[in-house]
C-alpha cells in the first residue's frame, strides 16, 4: 500500500495547540486536510491560530481546556465532535517545564507538573475512546520527549512524567489494537519554543554558566550537527505518523533530536 500523507476530512484535537510544536502540528494537519481543534489553557491564544489556519483555506476552532481537569477535557471534546464529526486523532501535547534540583523541588510544582502531562494524556484519551473504538479506528499521539529516555539534570518531575507516557502509549497498542485505534510517541529533542526560551536562564543560574554554554554544552551538546530540533522538524513526524495506513509502529515511541538520542 502505497502511502499519502493526506488527512483529508479528519478530525484532530490538538492540545496545547496556542503555542510552539502543538501549533505547527495543527497547521500541518490542516493542510493536510483535517479539520483541527486547538485546544489549550490559554483561549484567546488558541482562537487566534484557529483563525489563521480559516483565513488560509484550512478548518479549525479553538477550544478552551485545561487538560488536567476531567469536566473541560469531556466538554471540549465532545464540543469538538459536534462540530467536526467523531475524533480520529487526538495529539495530547499540552506540556509545561519547571527546572529544580530534587532537594528543593516543591511538591505542588511535581504534583502541577505531572497532573499537566499524565491526568492530560490520560483525560483527554478516555474523552475520545468511545467514539474512536464506535467507528474501529484512530490515532492518538502523546507528545514524549528525549527525556522519555534519557534524563538530565533538574528535570526530575520531567523526566518522570515523559517516561511515564511512554507505559501509557504500550497499554494502550494493547487494548486498542484489537478496535482498531494505534498510539505513537513522538520524543522531541530541544526545539526552540517559549518552553525552552524560560529554560535557558533558569538552567545558567541553577548551573552557574552561561546562557550560551546552556545552549551550546547542555541542550545541544550530544547532537549530531549542533541544531535545534525544530517545531517543523515534529510537525511533519506527527503528520507521518498520522497518515500511516497500518498499526505497524503502534505503541512505540519515535525520537527526533538531531542524534542527540538514538535508542
Ligand atoms: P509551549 O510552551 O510553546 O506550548 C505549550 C502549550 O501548552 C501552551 O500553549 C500552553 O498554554 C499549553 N498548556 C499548558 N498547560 C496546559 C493545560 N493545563 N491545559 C491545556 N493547555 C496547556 O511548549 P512546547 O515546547 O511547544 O511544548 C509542547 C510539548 O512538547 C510539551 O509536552 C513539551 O513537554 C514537549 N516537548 C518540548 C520540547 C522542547 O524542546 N520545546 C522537547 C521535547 C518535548
Amino acid at each position: 500500500m502505497t502511502m499519502q500523507l493526506s488527512l483529508k476530512d479528519k478530525t484532530a484535537i490538538v492540545t496545547g495547540a496556542a503555542s510552539g510544536i502543538g501549533k505547527e502540528i495543527a497547521e500541518t494537519y490542516a493542510k493536510a486536510g483535517a479539520k483541527v481543534a486547538i485546544a489549550d489553557l490559554n483561549l484567546d491564544a488558541a482562537n487566534a491560530v484557529a483563525e489563521a489556519i480559516n483565513k488560509a483555506g484550512g478548518r479549525a476552532m479553538g477550544v478552551a481546556m485545561n487538560v488536567t481537569d476531567e469536566a473541560q477535557v469531556n466538554a471540549g471534546c465532545e464540543a469538538v465532535a459536534k462540530a467536526f464529526g467523531p475524533v480520529d486523532i487526538l495529539v495530547s501535547n499540552a506540556g509545561i517545564q519547571i527546572v529544580n534540583p530534587i532537594e528543593n523541588f516543591a511538591f505542588a510544582d511535581w504534583k502541577k507538573l505531572l497532573a499537566i502531562h499524565l491526568d492530560g494524556a490520560f483525560l483527554t484519551t478516555k474523552a475520545v475512546l468511545p467514539g474512536m473504538y464506535a467507528k474501529n479506528g484512530g490515532v492518538v499521539i502523546y507528545m514524549g520527549s528525549v527525556h522519555s529516555h534519557e534524563a538530565s539534570k533538574l528535570k526530575s518531575a520531567y523526566v518522570t512524567a515523559k517516561h511515564g507516557l511512554l507505559g501509557l502509549a504500550r497499554v494502550l497498542a494493547k487494548e486498542g489494537g484489537p478496535k482498531g485505534v494505534r498510539s505513537h510517541v513522538i520524543c522531541p529533542g530541544f526545539v526552540r519554543t517559549p518552553l525552552v526560551e524560560k529554560q535557558i536562564p533558569e538552567q545558567a543560574k541553577e548551573l552557574g554558566i552561561s546562557e550560551n554554554d546552556v545552549i551550546k554544552n547542555v541542550m545541544l551538546k550530544d547532537t549530531v550537527d549542533g541544531e535545534f530540533t525544530t517545531t517543523a522538524d515534529i510537525a511533519n513526524l506527527a503528520l507521518f505518523l498520522a497518515a500511516f495506513p497500518t498499526a505497524a509502529l503502534t505503541g512505540q515511541s519515535i525520537i527526533a533530536s538531531h542524534g542527540w538520542c538514538m535508542n
